[in-house]
Parts: structure tokens; sequence; C-alpha cells
């Protein structure tokens, strides 16, 4: 009863998707609104992705940016994330 191997509220709403092909194009928006959105380090460029996670820092596939722990730095440069753009 842990949390691991969840992949996260997205897959889910996909798998609700695969049971309700009629639901499908609302779903889809559905998706499209809650996607996390992509965040970018301004100092080396980084993009931190949301459905990739950080799994070498802890970080689970599925995180969205804003729920990153407090204190969490790029993994490339050490910048904080406040320095963090959001990208794409
Ligand atoms: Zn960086």
């Amino acid at each position: 009863m842990s949390g691991l191997g969840c992949t996260g509220p997205t897959s889910h709403v996909r798998h609700l998707a695969s049971l309700w092909p009629g639901l499908n194009s609302r779903v889809l928006e559905l998706l499209r609104t809650q996607n996390p959105m992509k965040y970018e380090c301004a100092a080396c460029g980084y993009v931190y992705d949301p459905e990739a996670g950080d799994p070498e820092n802890g970080v689970e596939p599925g995180t969205p940016f804003e729920n990153l722990p407090h204190g969490s730095v790029c993994p490339e440069c050490g910048i904080g994330k406040d320095m963090f753009e959001p990208a794409g």
C-alpha cells in the first residue's frame, strides 16, 4: 500500500480514457489543461520535465515543478529552483 510504482494522476486519466473511448475528447482536454509545465534553468538551459521527473535526485516521474522539495537545485549547475522559468 505504498505510493511506490504509482505513475501519477496523468496516467490514471489515460487509463480511464482507455476504458471509456467515448470520453476521449473530454479527457484529452482535461489532460491538456492539467499537463504540468516544463521549466528551464535560466543559468544553464537544463529543462525539468515533470513527466520524467528527476529520479537520480529522488524526484519521482510525474512530479510537477511546483511540487519539487523546497531547496531543490538544478542538477546540472546547482542553481536554486527559483531561477527556473516556464518553458514550452
Ligand atoms: Zn542549471
